[in-house]
């Protein structure tokens, strides 16, 4: 791992097994956090990834802040400490973008022998890995103001009996995956990926029901969250530490790692919950719902059901599940909108496309790509406007129309 003072200081694309201690966004060494309320982040990340950070466009930008403070942290019964909502917060509002205290590679490579598990037992070089990788984060623990150390050693931590040192503890207990574009791409999945310690944002607890979505943007360097549904003044802001799709008892296990116990509405009845996920998981894909209503569209033969009725009891069961964070979630309201335009029920249309267009805002979505989202819908919805009325009267209609569809398939369905 190489140690550098310049925090700009660019790698050539080539150095792939550097590893740099940075600061980001870069501040001069006697900046305090009152001079800098936005805060920086300690970084260890590879040297490629640190130039593609430094060459973002418009970095680094400043965090983004909800127009009023929503949010609080406090006592959650039973699970330490949690955060609140301070006010009503409506489905697609920013809640909170913060900077990460740390950031290190999820899988942190440290210089032990590469034979290690070959020679010694697995247990001892197991620990000497860990031992090795406390060392490592020691080095970005100890470059942090004393408020942010004190702010990460007193989050919680769930492996203080496994040979974890107590930095590794917490960023095990506390670390998010980000997305996007940190990861080193040459190395795809776990092993390329980074997490992030966060002050307030890892304090969030989980639920299988959660009611944020949480999305990594690059140019503020900043975890941010948003509503996927209203929250009301003082219930609890939550967010998914799993795969929300996987049965109960699975979840359950993925869970224990961070201490966790989930007592969500869904873990709590498995067996109609674990049927119902099921279900999601097998019909609410993009390819079988496009199917539905190109068929249904192209033959007046079917009954409205076969398309309204069956999206609206998909959409009714991932609202009863609280799964508004899945991507079926957003597929389902597209859908029902194209059902809607076919229909000619402009004010239905209308409806589901907005909500639609806030699951993409609390996705972090930018917003001229917002713009270009808002131009392809309503080309799609255009195209299927009062198709089902005219397909009655004039059958011809139908070949235009599956020729469309499939252009459709192609290109608009793909947002
Ligand atoms: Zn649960």
């Amino acid at each position: 791992m190489s140690f550098e003072a310049d925090a700009d200081k660019k790698w050539d694309k080539d150095d792939i097994h550097l590893l740099a201690y940075t600061t980001q966004p870069p501040v001069d060494l006697d900046t305090t956090l009152a001079d800098f309320p936005d805060g920086w982040t300690e970084c260890i990340v590879s040297a490629p990834l640190k130039t593609i950070i430094l060459d973002t466009p418009g970095y680094p930008g400043q965090i983004k802040r909800p127009k009023i403070p929503a949010h609080c942290i406090s006592e959650s019964p039973g699970k330490g400490l949690g955060m609140f909502a301070t006010r009503k917060v409506t489905a697609g509002e920013l809640i909170l973008a913060e900077r990460a205290l740390m950031i290190a590679p999820a899988a942190l490579q440290v210089p032990v022998p590469a034979d290690i598990f070959d020679n010694y037992p697995t247990e001892q070089a197991k620990q000497a890995i860990l031992f090795e990788q406390e060392k490592a984060l020691e080095v970005a623990y100890k470059r942090m103001p004393e408020e942010h150390q004190t702010a990460f050693m007193a989050l919680y931590n769930s492996h203080t009996q496994d040979g974890s040192g107590p930095i590794v503890g917490v960023i095990r207990t506390n670390g998010y995956m980000l997305n996007g574009p940190m990861q080193d791409e040459w190395r795809p999945g776990p092993k390329g990926a980074y997490v992030g310690v966060f002050n307030e944002l890892s304090r969030l607890n989980h639920s299988c029901r959660p009611n944020t979505y949480r999305t990594f943007d690059m140019v503020s360097f900043a975890m941010e969250i948003y509503a996927v549904r209203d929250i009301e003044e003082s219930e609890e802001i939550t967010t998914y530490y799993t795969h929300l799709l996987l049965p109960t008892t699975t979840r359950q296990q993925n869970l224990e790692p961070y201490g966790v116990r989930c007592d969500c509405a869904s873990c709590a009845n498995p067996r109609v919950s674990d049927d119902r996920r099921m279900e999601i998981a097998k019909k609410c894909k993009r390819d079988i719902l496009a199917d539905r209503v190109s068929r249904w569209s192209t033959n007046p033969r079917l009954s409205d059901d076969f398309a309204l009725r069956e999206g609206e009891r998909l959409l009714k069961l991932v609202e009863d599940e609280g799964l508004e964070t899945e991507i079926c979630y957003s597929e389902l309201l597209m859908h029902l909108a194209m059902v809607h335009a076919a229909l000619g029920n402009t004010e239905e249309t209308g409806q589901y496309a907005t909500r639609w267009m806030a699951t993409r805002i609390a996705k972090g979505r930018p917003l001229e790509k917002q713009f270009e989202d808002v131009m392809t819908l309503k080309q799609i919805l255009d195209t299927f406007t009062d198709c089902r009325g005219r397909l009655h009267q004039d059958s011809g209609e139908i070949n235009g129309m599956a020729g469309k569809l499939r252009e459709m398939k192609l290109e608009g369905l793909n947002l």
